[in-house]
């Protein structure tokens, strides 16, 4: 095991900051460089961590293995940094209408195995109207993005570097590695989100990316999370959090009068109570064409690997790809093969 690597980290996301603690916990020095304001997906998510597909009612890729994984990985960080983060207020799913109960009830009836994620169908409390039905997702639970962080800083705070990665200072020298700003790296791991558009080193072919919007509005008298058209979670008892769309059609980043025309409509299948917006907040998640993360070496260019794909399940999936990514890049151990870069570039 190459303990005395020196890795530099490109991108301070969710995926490169699990990264940057796993190298870590394995002994090896790392940086990240990580451009402070440009669209950062890891701070405008919901950060929820359901291994399962809740509308399709079936388990997500490496569902139960990522979410056991992150659990054990979130709480060891509180932990060490002494910053809470978690949030595990329940989430139902809402049974709206008798076809959406029936269906659950199908589900659970036909594969056993689910019911680890699908509650018995109950009555909902107030403020539902007396017959709504809900069911729990006893496996979810929520990480508050910017608490995150804060608690990776104060483990890690040293190794950020807040500034613009700039792709052509970056140099190979034979014998030597990687050199970067005056430093010598013996790998570089590139976890720019949707902004590795702009990377030359690597062919944004697989990237397909997904704008997501949310509003944060009054709290109607929600104690617990709900999904019935989107999510709604409560942030207290005051503010309720109501996202995120789905846009893979988009002109920009910045959020908009129709995203937040949908999420209002979506409350409004709720409650009739006026609600005021306090904030509405955009991001693009790097999803790709095939619904996979993006994993392994970048052809053609000796110790530059990726780190990307994540989607809309990064605060899932983070934590156990950055283990799989510390073990392939320092012990030479193979990556699920469904998530290999490789894969855009086989017949
Ligand atoms: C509205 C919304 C809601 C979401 N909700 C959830 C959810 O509930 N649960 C969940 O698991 N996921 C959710 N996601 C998806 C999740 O946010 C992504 O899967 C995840 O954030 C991707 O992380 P990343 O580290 O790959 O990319 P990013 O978070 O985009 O990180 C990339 C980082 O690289 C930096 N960077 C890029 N280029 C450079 C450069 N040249 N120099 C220096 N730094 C650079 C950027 O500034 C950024 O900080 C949501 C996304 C959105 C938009």
């Amino acid at each position: 095991m190459a303990t005395q690597s020196n890795i530099l980290i490109v991108g301070g996301g969710v995926a490169g900051a699990c990264l940057l603690l796993r190298l870590r916990d394995y002994g090896v020095s790392a940086q990240i460089w990580d451009l402070p304001d440009d669209n950062r997906s890891s701070r405008r998510a919901a950060g929820l961590v359901n291994p399962f597909i809740i509308k399709r009612l079936v388990l997500s890729w490496k569902g139960q293995e990522a979410f056991e994984y992150a659990q054990a990985f979130y709480r060891r960080l509180e932990k060490q940094s002494g910053i809470s983060f978690l949030d595990t207020t329940p989430v139902y799913r809402l049974l709206t209408h008798e076809e959406i109960r029936s269906q659950w009830e199908a589900r659970r009836l036909a594969q056993p195995e689910l019911a680890f994620y699908m509650g018995i169908p109950e009555k909902a409390p107030r403020p539902f109207p007396e017959n709504t039905q809900r069911a729990l997702i006893p496996r979810c639970f929520r990480v508050r993005p910017q608490s995150f962080f804060d608690a990776v800083y104060v483990l890690e705070g040293d190794s950020f570097r807040p500034e613009k990665f700039d792709y052509s200072a970056l140099k190979y020298q034979k014998g030597a590695g990687w050199k970067y700003g005056g430093h010598n790296f013996s790998a570089v791991v590139f976890c720019e989100g949707t902004a590795v558009v702009h990377n030359p080193f690597i062919p944004p072919v697989f990237l397909k990316p997904c704008k997501g919007q949310w509003l944060i509005t009054d709290n109607f008298g929600l104690e617990a999370g709900y999904l019935a058209s989107h999510f709604f979670l409560p942030e207290n008892t005051h503010f309720l959090f109501t996202g995120s769309t789905y846009e893979f059609q988009f002109s920009h980043a910045e959020p908009d009068a129709d995203g937040r025309e949908k999420l209002r409509k979506g409350l409004a299948d709720l409650t009739r109570e006026p609600l005021r917006i306090h904030e509405q907040v955009a991001g693009i998640r790097p999803a790709t064409s095939d619904r996979r993360p993006v994993l392994g070496k970048v052809p053609g260019h000796e110790g530059l690997y990726i780190f990307n794909g994540l989607g809309s399940r990064g605060f899932l999936l983070a934590p156990l790809l950055a283990e799989c990514m510390s073990r392939h890049i320092l012990k030479g151990e193979a990556l699920p093969p469904e998530s290999e870069f490789q894969r855009f570039f086989t017949p």
